[in-house]
């Protein structure tokens, strides 16, 4: 017999578990209501628990004990420009709206320290929210956001009056459709730990949320990136193998439109790891990394981009001007380590000053990683770089000079968070800390798809043959389409997550409470 429960929130990650959060509490008050979460991997978090720039809020109290004077009209334009005119407005306006209270919503509520700012690509202000290192120590944003929520979640799961149950392993296979060309629950798989065999279940409910991702991790057996964007076929990820967008195959089985599939964003700075420049799963080189002041260089050791541009335009200027065969065989030592290595590369490098403003907790993980290399002096960067220090030199001291005159440089770029050139040290600073450049080879990432599934601002599902919506599914979350355009704003994802999330909570709480609403 199936089980029953009011709310089924499909997704382990930020976006599932806000939902399933606000539907919890948005309950509290009615006896019998129950929630379940499930997800398909061993462990919740999702692409969410990678995140390490941060979320977007504006004014936020960060952003006022901070002086900064950011509006809602500048975080609705920057995410509107970004989109390049394909966003859904009105998705964007409750987004930016509803970021104040999303922000506040993680840290007073669930006391997380989100003080670090920065301003990130396509940002007019800094309005990205991370958290600072603790005793030197990272504590990489997403991670943090996850665990908290997730800790919470399972507390909850704890209680004996059992109105909230999480299953772990469980992959939906199916929606169940109920009248009206409504959805009724949802089937699932778990798999039996001693005999490996699948078992089916199903279980019966008034709502379910989809929250189960993009599609940026199909990898090897790519479904939905053969068919809507085949170029990026073959391209490195920053994605775990679970985000196969899974919820688009079980919102269109129920009717649901998809929306701007064939925009994938890839980003520009995935992590090449010496001695593993092929592996098509890249750690990312944090965009923060750039809001801080690290720059871009070609294989000759030149600028070539504004580094604060937006996502796709630092893409696109990568794969123009970094894709000179040989930079990174220049590179290498070894035949073996060069195969497979990405056709654009570009060199990420962050001067002391950068570097001590990104923080030296995640840096330290980097070059724990092998992702990032430190080098004494001007000379010892061209050295490590294979590139002429007098090029490199002039390159650092135009930057510089850019950001001494606060005008426009070549690329546009008017924002200059650090100096790129070290100041030259003294006898006396020599004695105490030396200074170094932080140096990294980059190269684009499939990153986050912002096509998906047609939602509205209540988060309900809109059916592809009349745009009405579909009676009992709701979603969130990067499994959704429509809100970014052509390109997602750093930081607004996980914005998203908690906004809608929350959202689809309420909306659920709603529709239990009255079912024709
Ligand atoms: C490396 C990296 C860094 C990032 N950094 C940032 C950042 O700093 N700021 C920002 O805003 N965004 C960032 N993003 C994007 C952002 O993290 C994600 O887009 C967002 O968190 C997606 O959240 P979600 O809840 O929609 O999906 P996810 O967090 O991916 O969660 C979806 C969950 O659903 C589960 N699932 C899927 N299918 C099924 C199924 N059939 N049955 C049951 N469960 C299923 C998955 O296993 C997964 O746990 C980053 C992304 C990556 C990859």
């Amino acid at each position: 017999m199936a089980a029953r429960t009011s709310i089924v929130v499909v997704g382990g990650g930020l976006a599932g578990m806000s939902a399933a959060i606000e539907a919890l509490r948005q309950t509290s008050h009615v006896a019998g209501v129950t929630v379940a979460l499930l997800e398909k991997e061993a462990r919740t978090g999702g692409n969410s628990g990678k995140a390490s720039s941060g979320i977007n809020g504006v004014l936020t109290r960060t952003q006022r004990d901070k002086a900064i004077h950011d509006s809602v009209d500048a975080f609705i334009q920057d995410t509107l420009k970004s989109g390049s005119g394909r966003s859904n407005e009105t998705l964007v306006g409750k987004l930016v709206r509803d970021s104040t209270q999303a922000v506040s919503w993680l840290q007073e509520d669930f006391g997380l320290d989100l003080d670090v700012l920065a301003r990130l690509g396509g940002h007019s202000f800094p309005r990205t929210h991370r958290r600072p290192d603790i005793n030197g120590k990272p504590q990489p944003v997403g991670w943090g956001i996850v665990s908290t929520l997730g800790k919470h979640l399972g507390e909850l799961a704890g209680l004996d009056d059992a109105r909230f149950k999480l299953i772990t392993g469980a992959r939906v296979t199916n929606l169940l459709r109920g009248t009206h060309g409504g959805v009724s629950g949802v089937v699932y798989e778990t798999v039996d730990a001693d005999t490996k065999i699948i078992q089916q279940h199903s279980m019966l409910s008034a709502v379910v949320v989809l929250a189960t991702g993009g599609f940026g991790g199909e990898g090897n057996r790519p479904r939905y990136l053969k068919q809507y964007a085949p170029q990026l076929v073959g391209l490195p990820a920053t994605n775990g193998a679970f985000a196969t967008g899974d919820g688009l195959g079980l919102a269109t089985a129920a009717g649901a439109e998809l929306v701007d599939m064939d925009q994938v964003q890839v980003h520009p700075t995935g992590f090449v790891k010496s001695g593993d420049p092929g592996n098509p799963t890249k750690f990312l080189a944090a965009e923060a990394l750039r809001g801080e002041g690290g720059i871009l260089l070609n294989g000759l050791g030149r600028r070539f981009v504004n580094e604060l541009d937006t996502r796709d335009h630092v893409t696109d200027a990568m794969n123009k001007f970094c894709s000179t065969p040989g930079t990174r065989a220049r590179h290498s030592d070894s035949a073996e380590e060069i195969r497979g290595e990405p056709s654009t590369a570009a060199f990420l490098v962050l001067s002391q000053a950068a570097a001590d403003s990104f923080g030296h907790g995640a840096l330290g993980f980097y070059e724990k990683m092998g992702l990032v290399n430190r080098a004494e002096g001007l000379e010892g960067l061209a050295a490590a770089l294979r590139v002429d220090e007098g090029v490199l030199r002039k390159t650092l001291e135009d930057h510089d000079s850019a950001r001494d005159k606060g005008a426009l440089d070549e690329f546009g770029k008017g924002v200059f968070p650090q100096r790129a050139l070290n100041p030259p040290a003294s006898s006396e600073d020599e004695n105490r800390t030396r200074s170094y450049y932080y140096w990294a080879i980059v190269t684009p990432s499939i990153h986050y798809t912002m096509g998906g599934v047609r939602f509205d601002h209540k988060t309900r599902v809109l059916r592809a043959s009349d745009a009405a919506p579909i009676p009992g599914l709701l979603a969130a979350g990067e499994v959704t389409g429509g809100l970014h355009g052509a390109n997602r704003l750093g930081g607004n994802s996980l914005l998203e997550c908690v906004v809608y999330g929350r959202e689809a909570g309420r909306q659920a709480a709603a529709i239990l409470a009255d079912p024709s609403a």
